[in-house]
């Protein structure tokens, strides 16, 4: 089978948004970058993540293209060829509808920099699209606009994408953006959030390059 360690990668990866509760049904969706870099395994379109093997995960090229596969891939196919194409760094994208991300993307506010796991893991901070509807080659290009540097951007009105050298950092990012996202909806309700120093930001950001490559390595 082309490229077995890869969906397995895929299959684990689809079944850990679900139990932590980060999509329901079956929305989102999950790719890992092959070794060669122009080709990408993601997951088929509207099937049950739970009894997803890694014989149902579909080959693409980062055009689009399915070289190997049964079934259809997921239709935001366009997004993660899109972040793969730009982003020569991540291997792994995980889409995702969480809830208090989604409280943001309807607010359509972006998230800034407000506890350095965020910033350390994710960046300066998190961005909202613009809202263009779902499965399109539009939002792929709004997506890997906003998403820029960091490993997080924000859907409008829809959900999340989380991004990562490997499935752990992109899995965490995920998680990470959560809490954040809670913590700045829960901080706004209470008060007036603050947020971290811009020289902070960077030298969080730069202090997180070593940390997350020992990390990769473990
Ligand atoms: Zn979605």
């Amino acid at each position: 089978m082309m490229f077995g360690e890869e969906r397995k990668a895929v299959v684990e990866a689809s079944r850990e948004i679900f139990e932590r509760k980060l999509t329901v049904g079956t929305w989102g969706n999950v790719s890992v970058r092959a070794e060669e870099k122009d080709r990408c395994v993601i997951t088929p379109s509207g099937m049950d993540y739970m009894k997803l093997d890694p014989e149902d995960m579909v080959v693409v090229d980062l055009e689009g293209n399915v070289i190997d596969g049964r079934w259809k891939p997921s239709t935001e196919l366009a997004m993660h060829c899109e972040i793969y194409k730009k982003r020569d760094d991540v291997n792994v994208i995980v889409h995702t509808h969480p809830i208090f991300s989604s409280v943001l993307s309807v607010l359509k506010e972006d998230l800034p920099p407000i506890i350095e796991d965020m910033v350390m893991l994710i960046g300066e901070r998190v961005r909202v699209t613009e809202y263009t509807l779902p499965g399109g080659k539009e939002l792929a290009l709004k997506a890997a606009e906003a998403l820029g540097k960091n490993n997080a951007v924000i859907l409008a009105n829809h959900g999340s994408v989380c991004v990562g050298s490997d499935v752990k950092k992109a899995l965490t990012a995920c998680e990470v953006l959560e809490k954040s996202a809670q913590i700045y909806f829960y901080a706004k309700l209470a008060g007036k959030p603050s947020t971290l120093p811009k020289e902070d930001v960077e030298k969080l950001i730069e202090a997180s390059k070593g940390y997350l490559e020992r990390w990769g390595q473990k």
